[in-house]
């Protein structure tokens, strides 16, 4: 399916965290149009030092890939999220790293610090701005719910439509670092901002590691800044569009060695739930 015109497997990636044990050509096909994907970004995402997996995941990278067909975007398999990880000792990169963030050339990687859950500085801020939106609720409408006082949120409630409440909450929430292009938070509990209500995963909705059958939680989503970031035409029709790229992965971040023994590929699969911006 894939023509010349089309990327080659490695020609988009300069970097892949295990170069000996590529992704298959399935896991990077858009399961969608059948076209090939388009590597998206690159995540290198160590875990925690407390987290029981650790050190069998001491490099751990997570990569997404997109159809190169926008309206195919948010359908399933239109975009595939991989991981990627190896033991601190291992055949290709040192013990002693000079440092992490140095095994991956800039132009893939995208080291990001964890966003601060109930951060005291993150809630003043947002509750300030949460007062200056209260302002506008007769004029524009422009409010979120979230982290609301209880008698504000009534207020809004009553005001403005579910819909761009939601919208205006995703939105005050990224004015907080407008240049953020990824939000990344892979802690039990933590869950995606959605710009919009719908469609949102129930839990049903999001598949166990068909590797080690625990669980997926969230661990980062990508934003729509990052689309004015990829020099696309403005018009041209297919051009890729978001909301939101929600990626779920393996809580215990399962070993990927039955993957490689089974398939060549050093690559698990994860879960990615898209919404659209409209
Ligand atoms: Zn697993």
């Amino acid at each position: 399916m894939a023509s010349d015109e089309e990327l080659s497997d490695d020609e988009d990636v300069e970097a892949w965290l295990n170069p000996l044990k590529l992704p298959t050509k399935e896991q990077l096909m858009c399961k969608s149009t059948g076209k090939q994907l388009l590597f998206l970004l690159q995540l290198y995402a160590p875990l925690d030092d407390d987290h029981p997996n650790q050190t069998t995941a001491f490099h751990r990278a997570i990569l997404l890939f997109v159809t190169p067909k926008g309206s195919a975007v948010c359908k399933p398999g239109g975009v595939r999220a991989l991981r990627c990880q190896l033991p601190r000792r291992n055949a290709l990169y040192p013990y002693h790293a000079p440092g992490d963030t140095d095994l991956l050339p800039p132009a893939v990687q995208l080291v990001v610090e964890a966003e601060e859950r109930d951060s005291p500085e993150a809630e003043a801020a947002m509750s300030k701005l949460m007062m200056a939106y209260k302002d506008k609720v007769g004029q524009e409408g422009e409010l979120s719910e979230e982290e609301l006082p209880e008698e504000v949120l009534q207020q809004v409630e009553e005001a403005v439509p579910l819909e761009q409440r939601h919208f205006a909450m995703f939105q005050a929430r990224m004015a907080l670092a407008p240049d953020q292009v990824v939000r990344y938070c892979f802690q039990p509990g933590a869950h995606p901002l959605w710009p919009r209500p719908e469609p949102q995963p129930s839990t049903a909705d999001i598949p166990a590691c068909p590797l080690c059958g625990e669980p997926r939680q969230f661990e980062f989503q990508v934003l729509p800044q990052l689309l004015n970031h990829l020099g696309q035409d403005d018009l041209d029709e297919d051009a890729l569009d978001w909301g939101t790229l929600a990626v779920y992965s393996c809580s215990a971040s399962c070993s990927t060695e039955a993957l490689e023994a089974q398939t060549g590929s050093a690559y698990a699969e994860e879960f990615v739930w898209a919404q659209p911006s409209a």
